[in-house]
């Protein structure tokens, strides 16, 4: 994967919006901290003394030492661990005082407020009936206030079916964040109107997975969740009218492994068919074509060349465009990069 998480993010969002500055507010938060660590590490340091740029950080003692002359350069050095200590799973478990990490895809991005089963006090004591009713009674209207807005309640369900689906297609999770910032915004500007709630969940994933530069094709994602590739093209297409995208465009390239796998090519094959696609891109005979179509005729013109030979059907069913595409691509390629299949 090319991106990280916020690096991701902050390539979707853009500044418009309070909730997406709220958004980037987090992105960089993540940025500063990767830069602390970073900083923290050995690269940043000069010695001014020998001008090594070797550091060894002793973290027992909060020390940045030099490696090769020894000359302390920091004792200062904060640990970002906790105060505690814990020698079993138990005693971790009873010891921290967080929880997960705010998720953008859980509806209140885990920061909600759970009112524990147990029926006891701090200190360990059972509660006297009463005050168990009067828990239960808050229990219960702390579950219903949590999604009280029709909004909410939408986030709510989606927010279920991001991981229902993003678990069956394989989703990682950094792109399963990323579609959930994108649907939320979608919602936000009123997209989800009239349409289905698994149709603009589906296309924002979609959506995420193009940022991270791991295409999915529409029809998988179709496939996998029983919606028509129309329902899903037209979610794409609202959501790319309507909501300020940075979205890269997807590389031929980044098809050619997926195809190859299920044609079952071997190695050298697909290595080719990326060369192909290389030069093909270096002589812009990519631009404004469909990548899947591009990697198809790639795909077919280094099977041949390799003499791993697939037929023009085959890898058109594989790469769900038509067999006049592969056809036409091929054409082109072998026509403009001078390539001889016989
Ligand atoms: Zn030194």
């Amino acid at each position: 994967m090319n991106l990280d998480t916020s690096e991701a993010l902050t390539a979707v969002l853009s500044t418009e919006d309070s909730d997406c500055r709220e958004m980037i507010g987090l992105a960089s938060t993540q940025k500063t901290r990767k830069h602390q660590e970073r900083s923290l590490g050995t690269a940043s340091y000069v010695c001014s003394a020998c001008g090594s740029t070797e550091m060894f950080i002793d973290h027992t003692r909060g020390e940045v030492i030099c490696s090769s002359c020894g000359l302390v350069h920091s004792d200062r050095s904060i640990d970002m661990g906790p105060e505690w200590r814990a020698f079993t799973s138990d005693e971790q478990n009873a010891r921290q005082r967080v929880g997960g990490p705010q998720d953008w895809s859980k509806f209140d991005q885990g920061l909600t407020t759970v009112i524990g089963r147990q029926n006891v006090d701090a200190s360990g004591r059972k509660l006297s009936s009463t005050r168990r009713a009067e828990i239960h009674r808050l229990r219960k209207w702390q579950i219903r206030t949590k999604v009280h807005s029709s909004d909410k309640r939408n986030l709510a369900v989606a927010m279920t079916e991001l991981h229902r689906i993003s678990s069956q297609l394989s989703i990682p999770y950094a792109i399963r964040e990323t579609s959930a910032v994108i649907y939320r915004k979608a919602l936000r500007k009123r997209l989800t109107r009239g349409r289905t709630i698994l149709g603009m969940i589906a296309a924002s994933l979609y959506l995420a997975c193009r940022v991270h530069y791991v295409p999915r094709p529409l029809e998988d994602i179709c496939d996998q969740i029983h919606i028509t590739r129309k329902e899903l093209s037209l979610c794409v297409r609202l959501i790319l009218r309507y909501l300020n995208l940075k979205i890269p465009q997807a590389n031929p390239i980044a098809y050619v492994h997926r195809f190859g796998a299920q044609l079952d090519l071997p190695g050298k094959a697909t290595k080719a068919a990326i060369d192909i696609l290389q030069e093909a891109q270096r002589q812009r005979l990519t631009i404004g074509k469909d990548p899947k179509g591009m990697a198809a005729a790639a795909i077919y013109v280094a099977s041949i060349l390799t003499g791993a030979r697939r037929t023009q059907l085959e890898i058109a069913r594989t790469a769900r465009v038509t067999e006049v595409t592969v056809r036409n691509r091929y054409k082109e390629m072998v026509q403009k990069l001078n390539i001889s299949t016989t």
